[in-house]
């Protein structure tokens, strides 16, 4: 839950408003990809106050990372690659479950984690993602993962934000856009997100998103709302999971 205003600059302000974290699993016969680990499951112990009042966390048990994994039939284990789109704490706040795993980070991303400026320190908590155990690759720029797996610069929303471009058999073109534009309201209003590091640059990789995912008649996801563009429009799965293939 949250504030509205967080999501769309200036308005709905005050209105609180449950806003979902989504992680993507992809099933690719050269790897097995988790994308974002969502809010930590220890978010009373390591957010800090301020952070645990504003955007207090609702977890159902079946909603712990591990939990969704194992009812899709896999184990922490079988992670091979963790993509954080950034590192804001609503994205990497469990990527202590997966010490075997390699994680693909952009360059700036963990630089400017590491050391925030003031102005975008709040959403970065090091203690979810600053892990001894853990194997950071620094990436920069696009960066292939397996024939079908690629990610793909967004800034805007964060420095080093990245978006995953995976191409399936089916549904062809699937873009998992993470932070690089929260709602529907922001792409079609359009509307600046309430949190951002360069608007500019947040606008260009919005319509970027939206012009290769119109081009190639794709499928894109949004992290923080249940409605996705297809190309029916925009909808609204029923299920708590939704496959793509
Ligand atoms: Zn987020």
């Amino acid at each position: 839950m949250g504030d509205k205003g967080t999501l769309t600059l200036m308005k709905g302000v005050g209105e609180i408003v449950r806003i979902p974290y989504h992680s993507y699993l992809i099933e690719d016969p050269e790897a097995t990809v988790l994308v974002d680990t969502g809010s930590s499951v220890r978010w009373r112990e390591l957010h800090p106050e301020t952070l645990v009042k504003a955007f207090p966390v609702h977890l159902k048990e079946e909603d712990h990372l591990e939990n969704t994994l194992s009812s899709l039939g896999f184990t922490t284990k079988d992670i091979d690659y963790v993509i954080n789109t950034h590192l804001h704490y609503d994205h990497c706040g469990n990527n202590e479950m997966f010490p075997q795993a390699t994680f693909l980070v952009n360059k700036n991303e963990l630089a400017h984690a590491l050391v925030p400026e003031w102005w975008e320190a709040s959403s970065y908590v090091r203690a979810v993602f600053d892990n001894p155990r853990l194997r950071y690759e620094s990436i920069e720029g696009e960066f292939q993962i397996t024939s079908g797996v690629k990610i793909i610069p967004t800034p805007g929303h964060t420095v080093g934000h990245q978006s995953v471009f995976v191409e399936l058999a089916k549904t062809g073109l699937l873009v998992l856009a993470g932070d690089a534009i929260y709602l529907r309201e922001n792409l079609e209003d359009p509307v600046l997100p309430g949190l951002y590091a360069d608007a500019e640059l947040y606008a260009n990789s919005m319509k970027f998103l939206k012009h290769i995912v119109g081009l190639r008649k794709g499928t894109m996801l949004l992290s923080h709302s249940d409605e996705y563009f297809c190309p029916d429009g925009w909808k609204s799965p029923n299920r708590r999971i939704e496959v793509f293939d």
